[in-house]
């Protein structure tokens, strides 16, 4: 947010992808007050995407020092607020949560329910901050040497499904983070590199290419080795289906896969992993960005956010990528492969972990989510 923004009311910026910009494309629909000019905020971003660069970045190299030049006037503690407007224009129509809730929950029936993750703010600050495992204030220290081994996932900060539902800033993070740089500066300077320069760089690319979740969106050297590679012959052609139900010849990925459909999150590290092999293993790079769309949007908590279009679209397209040697099926696309993941970490200890999180007992039955979640808009409402 910017200290010196106009204090005229203006319409919030959720995500640049698609749903949310249209906000943004036709403003005046009823939603500022009387009077009020209305004007796009960007409520996703510490540095407004349209202040952060005014065209689509190549890669991190060219964003990062684009955005240190701003970044001190951005990054600063919330203004506080004077008053809060009050509404004085016709009240939203009645919404009929029961029916929306029924849809929602009987579109993700077959999505099993995790419970590490509580919503809301209060537990988004305690998973920043808290006492007993806060991220700041217990675990930031390993951050800088262990966040890249899928057997330690609490290297990790667990913040990307607060952030993508907006429990939690990634201004508020920041700045708590950069308090306490003296305790670890590396581990907060790895951490502020991603929540900043990474998240921020994936909004760039869904503002400013509206394609990002295509292979048109890729730059023309990867859309061009890709092309070249699209009739190689595969080892193996699986299914979205096979894909979904984690079928595939490969213990690792099914295992990723599994970790994703049961616990919510797949592994920062596997992601990468787990996206390129459905390249390598579905009949072009089109089918292959969208089903990893389509698994990552419907099993992953912090999915259908420009994160995950910038993943896949990393993983299968190379996007702020360079080329890499070329080889069979994925051209000059960056590879990965069962055997590096083998040197890098204790593959079975990752298999075995997701295994106990798959026996886990799940706290409620899709059937049982339907009742709840009509029993608590009922009492809600009463
Ligand atoms: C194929 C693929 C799919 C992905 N899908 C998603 C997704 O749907 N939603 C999502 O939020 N992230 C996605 N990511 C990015 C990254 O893997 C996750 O943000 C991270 O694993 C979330 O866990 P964390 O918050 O514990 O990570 P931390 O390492 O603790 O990172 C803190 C925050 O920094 C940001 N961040 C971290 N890594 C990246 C990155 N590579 N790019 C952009 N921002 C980053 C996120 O906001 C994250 O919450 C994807 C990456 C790949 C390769």
């Amino acid at each position: 947010m910017a200290p010196s923004a106009s204090p005229s009311p203006g319409l919030a910026v959720t995500a640049p992808v698609h749903q949310a910009r249209v906000r943004v494309l036709h403003p005046g629909q009823g939603l500022p007050p009387a009077g009020a000019k209305p004007g796009p905020v960007d409520a996703h971003n510490v540095v407004p995407v349209w202040a952060a660069s005014g065209k689509l970045e190549y890669s991190a190299k060219t964003f990062r020092s684009k955005m240190n030049k701003v970044l001190d006037e951005y990054l600063v503690d919330f203004p506080e607020f004077a008053e809060v407007v009050p509404w004085d224009r016709d009240q939203p129509k009645d919404i009929d949560w029961d029916t929306l809730i029924d849809t929602v929950c009987s579109q993700a029936e077959d999505v099993p329910e995790i419970d590490w993750c509580e919503p809301g703010e209060a537990a988004a600050m305690e998973a920043l901050l808290g006492t007993k495992d806060g991220f700041l204030t217990e675990r930031i220290k390993s951050y800088d040497s262990d966040r890249n081994y899928p057997t330690k996932p609490t290297a990790l900060s667990g913040l990307s499904p607060y952030l993508h539902f907006g429990h939690i800033s990634a201004q508020r993070c920041a700045l708590e983070a950069k308090k306490r740089r003296h305790l670890s500066p590396k581990s907060v300077d790895a951490f502020l590199e991603e929540l900043i320069i990474r998240r921020e760089l994936a909004d760039n690319f869904c503002y400013y290419q509206p394609h990002y979740d295509s292979v048109a969106g890729a730059w023309e050297w990867a859309r061009k080795t890709l092309k070249d590679h699209a009739a190689d012959k595969r080892e193996h052609i699986y299914t979205r289906e096979q894909l979904e139900n984690a079928k595939t010849a490969d213990p690792l990925w099914n295992a990723s896969q599994l970790e994703m459909v049961h616990n919510g999150k797949m592994h920062g590290f596997m992601r990468m992993y787990w996206a390129k092999k459905i390249l390598e293993w579905t009949s072009g790079p089109e089918e292959a960005l969208s089903i990893a769309i389509y698994l990552n949007d419907k099993y992953h908590i912090d999915g259908r956010d420009p994160n995950g279009y910038v993943g896949c679209m990393w993983s299968i397209c190379g996007l702020h990528d360079q080329g890499w040697k070329e080889r069979p099926v994925f051209g000059k696309i960056r590879y990965m492969n069962y055997a590096g993941c083998k040197r890098k970490f204790n593959v079975d200890a990752y298999i075995s972990y997701v295994k106990r999180l798959v026996a886990q007992p799940k706290k409620r039955k899709p059937e049982e989510s339907l009742n709840s979640a009509a029993k608590y808009s009922k009492s809600e409402k009463d």
